[in-house]
């Protein structure tokens, strides 16, 4: 990226340039383009828009962009680049697709899985000297523990280890993997750069030049491509990431600390109230603490469930990182039966932090749970 900030990065990058050119990369929806030219077919040679997004991210992240049709397409382009039998380590709280990505290849046979807390940071570093590939999620979903980056790595590796950090969660702009070591940086479009609860896309970013023909053959071969409105509107969605992002997590932390002065509130995990166990890694490791906060109110389930049916401006939906606030408890999603079973995953989005905390009230009184 050239030296400006990254918010203006984010307005001015991966747009037409020629004169008399548009202002945008139009949607272009083609499968394939007139022979002669540097484009075939869209699935080999891509469409004109997939550039314009991997510009935008790529440059934020410090690498080259890789977009895929999701960001478990993402996710699995990266596991496509074991050799048989190789170790994976993954942490324990981790986006579940991703876990059940992995557990499903492990039962094939094709290789072996080891797990570790996101918070366990020696563990990690061991783990660096025999791991193929390591793969980080922080601040995780649902439980925001933040891993050690900088610590982690750093660690000496063995030779052709994989370092991935699922990036999804801080967004570009709260947090840069590449710069602190790892190799790959991964993002479920889908959440805070489209930001709108209208497409799925996923994003690699990687700076090992070595890994990039593996990852974009992997797109090729299966099939992984990015759709051209989704494309279109991920860029569209980055143009206002910084923006977006300032809100949600400025009304973030005024929720997540008035959470924290509720009674009917058990415990809040948000990355930046001192309470949080890994409050200081994130202190020194974030640009900022996210819009995502999860909670866990008193009465189990039951109490939990009457919340997520009773807030009436926030949604009962799943996913995250949308102009809209959603919440969900996590533990009534299919395999997610291990987590608390009244924890609810909150993701703020940029309404008025003052509507956001009366819906919340009129919830709970709604609801009866004190
Ligand atoms: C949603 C999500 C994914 C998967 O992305 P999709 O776009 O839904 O395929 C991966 N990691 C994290 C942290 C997520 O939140």
């Amino acid at each position: 990226m050239s030296k400006l900030t990254p918010e203006s990065w984010l307005v001015s990058a991966g747009r037409p340039e020629q004169p008399g050119d548009p202002m945008n990369e139009p949607l272009v929806p083609a499968s394939n383009f007139t022979l002669g030219g540097d484009r075939i077919y869209t699935r080999d040679t891509g469409a004109p828009g997939w550039e314009s997004l991997e510009t935008i991210v790529g440059g934020l992240e410090g690498g080259e962009a890789i977009a895929y049709s999701s960001g478990m397409a993402a996710a699995a382009a990266v596991f496509d680049q074991l050799s048989a039998g190789a170790r994976i380590i993954l942490p324990d709280d981790c986006y579940h697709g991703v876990s059940e990505l992995a557990r499903s290849g492990e039962a094939k046979g094709l290789w072996q899985l080891g797990r570790l807390a996101v918070d366990d940071t020696e563990g990690w570093v061991k783990a660096c000297a025999d791991g193929d590939l390591l793969w980080l999620e922080s601040p995780s979903n649902p439980l925001l523990s933040v891993a050690d980056l900088k610590t982690i790595c750093a660690a000496p590796r063995k030779p052709d280890s994989i370092m991935v950090v699922d990036n999804t969660f801080a967004t570009p702009l709260n947090q840069q993997p590449l710069q602190l070591g790892a190799d790959i940086a991964m993002h479920s479009a889908t959440k805070f750069i489209g930001g709108h609860s209208d497409l799925l896309a996923g994003v690699l970013v990687t700076n090992q030049p070595a890994l990039v023909p593996g990852l974009r053959k992997s797109r090729v071969i299966k099939g992984a491509t990015p759709g051209a409105l989704e494309v279109f509107l991920a860029v569209r969605g980055l143009r206002t990431l910084a923006l977006r992002l300032a809100k949600a997590q400025e009304s973030a932390a005024r929720l997540a600390c008035w959470l924290e002065s509720q009674d009917w509130v058990e415990r809040v995990r948000y990355p930046g109230l001192e309470s949080h166990s890994t409050h200081e890694i994130a202190a020194g490791q974030l640009g900022g603490f996210g819009g995502m906060i999860s909670f866990d109110v008193v009465g189990g389930a039951r109490a939990a469930d009457a919340l997520c049916h009773n807030v009436q401006l926030i949604r009962h939906a799943t996913s995250l990182g949308s102009v809209e606030s959603t919440m969900e408890r996590r533990g009534a999603v299919p395999g997610q039966e291990h987590l608390p079973e009244s924890l609810i995953r909150l993701s703020v989005g940029i309404e008025s932090c003052a509507d956001l905390l009366t819906d919340l009230e009129q919830a709970v009184a709604q609801s009866k749970v004190v």
